[in-house]
């Protein structure tokens, strides 16, 4: 069996498997696509000390540290239940099965799309999900943002002081946010709010984004918002779905881990996007797949298997 076997191999558990490997323990690493998220990344200007790269660049030195260890990666190999018990079982896909001491779970999150005509095509090219991440790409031009629930409106107010104009739109009759929040929005002078509004398509002239048409659901008249950027706010949804009545979840479908990465189920922490972390940033994935790994080596050497 390995001592840490690593669910996921995005920045938490490339992180998780080089704590592991330089403890000297039988560590692997079993995911779907190894590198994650950054995959989809254009540019990242966040990771601190890297001022400048870009997503698959990354995800390349990912891989490469990672492998200049000894780790078993299996890639392309999709887990299907954990199994718990002195030794924990990962089942994957394929009908095979993994043994472990202690197991890491951090298989991420994916953004909800809104699935419209534009989405995909002009994904990284004005159509944005991370406003941490993307909004000072947009410096001075108009954006718009979908969805008025606390992540859509929060970055409504983040983008408003980096953006010319911010156009919220909102699918039901009323923003869903904290009142706080929609105080805070309505007190800024480049929003503007539009409740009731389907999108249904994001133009583009075929090389980046330069609109945004909506109907608005009450007159079924149908509108067009001219602009550079839209940032689609409609949830992150945890890859979870296979861990359902196993492992305690939060209301998100997020693991609940406590301040050592520790879940629900003795000998298996979790770290990055798919925990109730708050924050979903490279840099915070990173550091929880180290400590993720940490606390795992520091269960086993308080544990008896062998
Ligand atoms: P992920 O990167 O989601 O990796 C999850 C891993 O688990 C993947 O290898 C996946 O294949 C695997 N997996 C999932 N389910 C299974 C399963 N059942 N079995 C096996 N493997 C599985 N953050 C920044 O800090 N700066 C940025 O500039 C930035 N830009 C972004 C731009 C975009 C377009 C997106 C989508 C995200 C961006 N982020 C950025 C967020 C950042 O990518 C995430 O916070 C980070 O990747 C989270 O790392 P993670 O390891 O927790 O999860």
């Amino acid at each position: 069996p390995y001592d840490v076997l690593i669910v996921g191999g995005g920045p938490a558990g490339a992180a998780a498997a080089i704590y592991a490997a330089r403890k000297g323990i039988r560590t692997g690493v079993v995911s779907e696509r190894f590198g994650g998220q950054v995959l989809d990344t254009l540019a990242i200007e966040n990771f601190v000390s890297v001022q400048e790269t870009e997503g698959p660049k990354f995800a390349t030195a990912l891989e490469q540290h990672v492998k200049s260890y000894e780790v078993d990666i299996m890639n392309v190999q999709l887990a299907s239940a954990l199994v718990p018990g002195k030794l924990i079982e990962i089942k994957l896909a394929n009908g095979g099965s993994l043994k472990s001491k202690t197991v890491v779970l951090a298989t991420g999150a994916r953004w909800r799309e809104i699935n419209v005509p534009g989405e995909r095509e002009y994904r990284n090219h004005g159509v944005a999900y991370c406003p941490h991440c993307d909004g000072p790409l947009f410096k001075g031009k108009r954006v718009a943002v979908i969805g008025g629930g606390n992540s859509g409106v929060e970055a409504a107010i983040d983008l408003a002081g980096l953006v010319s104009h911010v156009t919220l739109i909102e699918f039901g009759d009323e923003l869903r946010a904290d009142a706080v929040l929609q105080r805070k929005l309505h007190s800024l002078k480049n929003v503007t709010v539009i409740t009731s509004a389907q999108t249904t398509e994001i133009t583009g002239d075929s090389k980046k984004v330069n609109g945004l048409v909506y109907k608005d659901r009450k007159t079924g008249a149908v509108h067009t918002v001219e602009l550079e950027g839209v940032f689609v706010q409609i949830g992150l949804v945890p890859n979870t779905e296979w861990l359902k009545g196993t492992i305690a979840l939060s209301r998100h479908g997020e693991i609940e881990v406590d301040a050592k990465g520790q879940t629900s189920i003795p000998g298996v922490f979790a770290a990055g996007d798919v925990t109730t972390v708050p924050f979903k940033q490279i840099v915070i994935a990173v550091g929880e797949g180290a400590k993720a790994s940490l606390s795992a080596f520091d269960h086993l050497i308080r544990s008896s298997v062998s």
